[in-house]
């Protein structure tokens, strides 16, 4: 196994340049040009059919047949002349990642190409092999995959790609797209209805999402020589370097060339899907990078990010590069998380987070940034729950990632307007456009503008004009959290209005109604707000004296998905039935056990084929040593010891993992899924990675570095 490492370096070292170019230096001379977007349809569709379709997007309804063949048509040709060959409906399944299916253009029947609307409109595929956690067995068995033309259709290889949700044949949603859709329409809905408080030319609001992806980069054969990594995502063993990132010099640091010029390849790829990448940069941990694309509405900016994943692989194996999304594949190191920056924007232009100069619209920025502050005050448990995945265990909470604990910072200036607000709460308010003025809401732009508070410690932080759920994971799919955030922004938003108008139904004037409701909001939900350092010990005690949860681990945060308030609020806005929430809890554990069970039978294949078996010779060759010194009349103490220090190790490795291995026998007749899972979570992984991780990571370094098996650390992270 030893053999394996060597080669792999010496591969690493013998890697040349690949050349990247581009067709223009021009972004804008490609941006987009695999697209079959609204310019493309504008152009190439009859004026009245591209009319009836663009109403049709923007209002949700119904395309009709005709339509429909109308647009196949176009989007074939346009295809076509690109060089594509097949089509497929492009979906995301909840095994996370997409899913397709091609088909191709060319009838051999009738000799030509041919693409119908029927077939653009719905397509079925084989579901029998995706997850439905029961629906499918207890239904029909089959499901249909649905065209969503609010996402445009993009040519990825020679292959025309469909946006599409995918649904049983009874009409449950089998995968995230689908549920997002329906909390982004409940959010438009409520937001809606709030701002025409204010505005009655706002008809809809439309949530944004920009999601900074983080990953890291690691030479492919190194990858290939760490079972684990490939079959896992993560290293289960491994020592910390002895530089790990203390320096702080990798952040923002010069990116190594060949990173450099495999983030220039998959940039050119993305644009020319229309991706609008834009930030890219070195991260904290070495090795690890962030890239960032210019925010859109959230279904296409989540549909983006799971194209650019996958673009971001492909290209990633031209450059002899593995790109890891894991949320933690380096113990000791920082993980990647996927921060979700978040706004809500009126189809009249406005940011509602943005706050502004005029007292009118500051009253609407304060009104949606107290509402969602309160949302996330009554839904942290929800909110918890939509994040939590078997990887983003291992980085909640450890290096440098927001803590399992659900917090909002806001930072002082916003707190000291809030304080201002909620104190004068027994102050006589004067009516007429004054009354701002009193409760030094005008205050707010001057404040904004000094963008210096930051906070990265915080699960959930206000950054000017915008909130940034920094708790997802790297390798999720954002239309989990996204559905959560919209959803419980919307039940929060609905509340707001009932009481406003309830208010004002009482003879309230309207402004101080919305300000009465405010004040209570910001009173009830205090205890959310927290500005200090989310990484320290005494936040964890402080919030446990808040009675704020901290649930560690996957399995337990997704309950919060079926207790009776979620479930009624999934119900309540139309985005899931109970049963669809429940089916999917019941995947995610099925999931969540299978992940640990691969773990653990890695752990234990690498642990006692490849490190005890090191560990032994390495250790007769001590022993040849220790007697050799002993014949000479020297002192062999040293090397007694280390020849116990190596035993005990052993021993410990073997004790653990024949324990594991009984253990999962157990847990494995276990019939409730649910309970199963939690075995699995306290007693294979919390007993057991740790444990025999440590005896193994001590001895990389007692071993003779010739004999280890395993790519170490410094070489996966550091050799470029
Ligand atoms: P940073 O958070 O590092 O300061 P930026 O402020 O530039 O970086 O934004 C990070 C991400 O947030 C980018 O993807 C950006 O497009 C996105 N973003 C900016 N404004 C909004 C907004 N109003 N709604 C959603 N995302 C936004
Ligand atoms: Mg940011």
């Amino acid at each position: 196994m030893a053999k394996l490492r060597f080669e792999a370096l010496k591969k690493l070292n013998e890697r040349s340049k690949v050349h990247v170019e581009s067709s223009s230096p021009n972004i804008s001379k490609f941006f987009g040009e695999y697209v079959f977007g609204m310019e493309q349809m504008r152009a190439t569709l009859a004026p009245a059919v591209f009319k009836k379709v663009s109403r049709a997007i923007k209002n949700h309804e119904k395309i009709d047949d005709t339509t429909a063949d109308a647009v196949a048509s176009a989007a074939k040709s346009w295809a076509i002349s690109k060089g594509a060959t097949h089509f497929t409906h492009w979906f995301q399944p909840m095994t996370g990642g997409t899913a397709e299916k091609h088909d191709s253009f060319f009838d051999a029947l009738s000799g030509i190409e041919k693409f119908k609307g029927s077939e653009l409109v719905q397509q079925e595929p084989d579901a029998s092999s995706f997850p439905s956690g029961g629906i499918r067995s207890t239904f029909e068995a089959r499901g249909y995959t649905a065209w969503d033309p609010t996402s445009p259709m993009f040519l990825y290889g020679k292959t025309l790609s469909i946006p599409t949700i995918f649904v049983s044949y009874t009409g449950e949603t089998l995968d995230t797209k689908s549920p997002l859709l329906k909390a982004l329409k409940a959010v438009d809905l409520a937001a809606t209805q709030v701002c025409q408080l204010f505005d009655k030319d706002i008809q809809h609001v439309v949530a944004s999402l920009g999601a900074e992806q983080e990953y890291f980069a690691v030479d492919k054969a190194l990858y290939n020589a760490r079972p684990d990594l490939v079959m896992a995502g993560r290293t289960v063993f491994g020592h910390a370097p002895a530089r790990g990132q203390q320096m702080e010099d990798h952040y923002f640091g010069t990116i190594p060339g060949r990173v450099y010029d495999f983030m220039r390849d998959f940039e050119i790829e993305s644009w020319k899907l229309g991706i609008p990448v834009r930030t890219r940069h070195n991260e904290v941990a070495p090795s690890q990078f962030e890239v960032a694309p210019l925010f859109e509405e959230v279904n296409v900016a989540n549909d983006h990010n799971q194209l650019m994943m996958d673009v971001m692989s492909r290209v990633g194996e031209k450059h002899d590069l593995k790109i890891l999304f894991h949320e933690k594949p380096f113990s000791g190191l920082n993980g990647s998380g996927k921060h979700n920056n978040w706004s809500l924007i009126t189809d009249t232009g406005v940011n509602l987070y943005a706050p502004s100069s005029s007292a009118r619209d500051n009253l609407l920025f304060l009104t949606f940034f107290v509402t969602t502050v309160k949302a996330v005050h009554e839904h942290a448990d929800l909110l918890r729950a939509s994040i939590a995945t078997a990887g983003n265990d291992f980085r909640l909470g450890a290096n440098e990632a927001p803590p399992a604990i659900m917090s909002v910072f806001i930072g002082s200036q916003m707190s000291a307007v809030l304080d201002e607000l909620e104190s004068k709460g027994n102050v006589k308010i004067e009516k007429g456009d004054n009354m701002y003025m009193k409760l030094g809401i005008d205050q707010i732009p001057e404040i904004i503008l000094d963008a210096t508070d930051r906070n990265r410690t915080s699960p959930f932080a206000f950054t000017g004009n915008k909130f940034e759920f920094r708790a997802v994971g790297g390798s999720d799919n954002c239309g989990t959290p996204m559905s959560a955030l919209n959803l419980i922004v919307a039940e929060q938003l609905t509340h707001f209005y009932a009481e406003v108008t309830k208010q004002i139904g009482n003879g309230e004037e309207k402004r101080i109604a919305i300000v009465n409701v405010l004040r209570q909001y910001i009173k009830e939900s205090k205890v959310i707000r927290f500005e200090g350092d989310g990484y320290s010990d005494e936040w964890v005690k402080e919030a446990e004296k808040r009675g704020l949860s901290n649930i560690k681990t996957m399995p337990r945060a997704i309950e919060a998905y079926v207790s009776k308030k979620s479930l009624s609020l999934f119900e309540k806005h139309d985005v899931m039935s109970h049963k669809e929430v429940e089916a999917r809890n019941e995947i995610k554990l099925e999931s969540y056990i299978k992940r640990v069970q691969i773990e653990a039978r890695v752990i234990g294949d690498l642990a006692m084929n490849h490190i005890i078996p090191t560990a032994i010779a390495y250790q007769n060759k001590l022993i040849t040593n220790a007697n050799g010194l002993k014949g000479l009349g020297l002192d062999n103490g040293a090397v007694l010891q280390t020849i116990k220090d190596i035993s005990g190790h052993i021993e410990t490795i073997k004790t653990g993992t024949r324990e594991m291995v009984e253990e999962r026998k157990r847990i494995n007749k276990i019939t409730d899924t649910h309970k199963r899972a939690f075995a699995y979570c306290d007693d294979i992984k919390e007993k057991y990675f740790d444990k025999i991780r440590d005896a193994v990571d001590k001895l990389e370094l007692l071993v003779d570095d010739e004999d280890w098996p395993l790519v170490k650390y410094r070489e996966l992270l550091f050799l470029r």
